[in-house]
């Protein structure tokens, strides 16, 4: 018996090694990694420079603790800084930290203003934000919820993308609005452009914060740097990780000087956050993803397997229901059960990652090849004829 607390239905699949969007068995069978460490493998496995970076790094110094200055990080936030929104950006080690660091901050901005009362945070139905207490009241969602005590209290749930029910969810108590602008593990649902830039407006007209968790369409995943570019909305603060670290736990809080103005020393702390080798592996990220034309190419690949996609859904209407997402974060919704298509897709050497609404969700590296993109499709083809033909036999018996 395992000695592993058994929170995860896992496959009984073992991987040796990996080469860029490839994975390997110990007996080399092969894989196409499309499931991406949901979302982490952003430059696929085994990045030459990655794997140097972390190296490099590893010989020099692992951790000195946030006692002391640390170069890597200095040079990362600048960065993050300088390709986004924030000023000041605040690193942990997991997308929930990030969140919870947005979180804590948004009460502390108001609180710091004066207004302690404003704690209160409205959220979305369908929504991810991790596993810790104050990231499972976020999400709001039973499954995550049932048998650990009474949710943490300052969390209002409202429908997704209904601006009528955001109005009427604020109150004197409000300290800001938290959404993924693509909820992923709620399926790839995109939130409506309009919808976000309304959230802005109510934000500033309340004078509330305005808090993206792009945990999982940040760096690039969507096609841009974040999302929000994408979106033409700018938050108050980010929550950033998975990709950051390409495999290695990071996670990152970003934020305007403003909406950070109650973080003083001693105000928030973390013992791994921001240590140096994390910090070289997320330099190198950004080495690659930030390099001219890295982002336009994703663009130009999500479309393509995009294009490729909805043919196989016109050619298996029973199957495949509809193709959405942003750049690389696809999800096609499916009729069949999804874990019984992510079952064929191994079967016939592709991973996937399942989401809710019935989604099987695409997140293939960033820097995947149009041949990798052909025989990923390829697959998809071949499984959904497989489904196909054995519920035609089915139904024929
Ligand atoms: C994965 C994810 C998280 C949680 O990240 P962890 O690193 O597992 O803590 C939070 N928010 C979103 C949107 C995510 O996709």
């Amino acid at each position: 018996m395992s000695a592993v607390l058994p929170t995860y239905a896992r496959h009984e699949l073992t991987f040796d090694h990996g080469r860029g969007a490839h994975v390997y068995t110990r007996d080399g069978a092969r894989y196409l990694d499309f499931s991406g460490g949901v979302a982490v493998n952003s430059l696929g496995h085994a990045h030459p420079a990655l794997v140097s970076a972390l190296k490099d790094q590893a010989e020099k110094i692992w951790h000195t603790s946030n006692l002391y200055q640390i170069e890597g990080q200095e040079r990362l936030a600048r960065r993050l800084a300088d390709a986004s929104f924030a000023d000041v950006v605040f690193f942990a080690n997991s997308g929930a930290e990030a969140v919870e660091c947005a979180l804590k901050m948004a009460r502390r901005y108001h609180a710091a203003r004066g207004h302690p009362e404003r704690f209160r945070f409205i959220t979305f139905d369908g929504a991810f934000h991790g596993r810790t207490l104050a990231t499972i009241a976020a999400g709001g969602q039973d499954k995550h919820l049932t048998g650990f005590g009474p949710p943490m209290d300052g969390f209002d749930k409202v429908p997704f993308a209904d601006i009528d029910a955001v109005r009427a969810a604020i109150s004197p108590e409000t300290a800001g609005i938290l959404l993924e602008p693509i909820q992923g593990e709620g399926g790839v649902r995109v939130m409506p452009h309009g919808f976000v830039r309304q959230l802005r407006e109510i934000a500033d007209e309340q004078k509330i914060l305005l808090l993206f968790d792009e945990v999982q369409t940040g760096i690039g995943r969507t096609g841009y740097f974040y999302a929000y570019e994408k979106f033409g909305v700018t938050p108050d603060i980010l929550a950033s990780a998975k990709g950051l670290g390409g495999g290695f736990p990071i996670g990152a809080c970003l934020a305007t000087a403003l909406a950070a103005s109650g973080m003083d020393a001693g105000s928030h702390g973390s013992t791994f956050g921001g240590n140096p080798l994390a910090m070289a592996v997320g330099n190198a990220v950004l080495d690659v993803v930030l390099d001219e034309g890295f982002l336009e190419e994703v663009r130009d690949k999500s479309l393509l397997i995009k294009q490729k996609l909805a043919s196989v859904g016109d050619e298996f209407p029973e199957i495949i229901e509809e193709i959405r997402g942003e750049g690389l974060l696809i999800g096609i919704k499916v009729k069949p059960q999804v874990k019984l298509v992510i079952d064929a897709l191994i079967g016939e050497g592709l991973l996937a990652a399942p989401a809710g609404e019935n989604v099987v969700r695409l997140l293939p590296p960033l820097n995947v090849s149009v041949d990798e993109i052909d025989e990923a499709v390829d697959i998809i083809r071949r499984a959904a004829a497989g489904i196909k033909s054995r519920d035609m036999a089915r139904t024929s018996n």
